[in-house]
């Protein structure tokens, strides 16, 4: 399972780093960095949870 972000999407609201912080971090500059776009499979409902939760919708998922 890949996951990726839209960049011109995002809005850095932080949605999803707190709903999965293994996967995804905001830098200083308040970009959204992906640490694991292959999701672990340990990760992965809680890649599912975040992308569904992504007030924006910039977040994609492909099985
Ligand atoms: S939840 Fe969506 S809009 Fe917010 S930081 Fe994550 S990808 Fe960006």
């Amino acid at each position: 399972m890949r996951v990726t972000v839209d960049p011109l999407v995002c809005e850095a609201n932080g949605v999803c780093v707190g709903l999965a912080p293994e996967v995804f971090d905001l830098t200083d500059e308040d970009e959204l960095v992906i640490l694991a776009p292959d999701v672990p499979a340990g990760e992965a409902d809680r890649v599912r949870h975040a992308v569904r939760s992504c007030p924006k919708a910039a977040l994609s998922i492909e099985e």
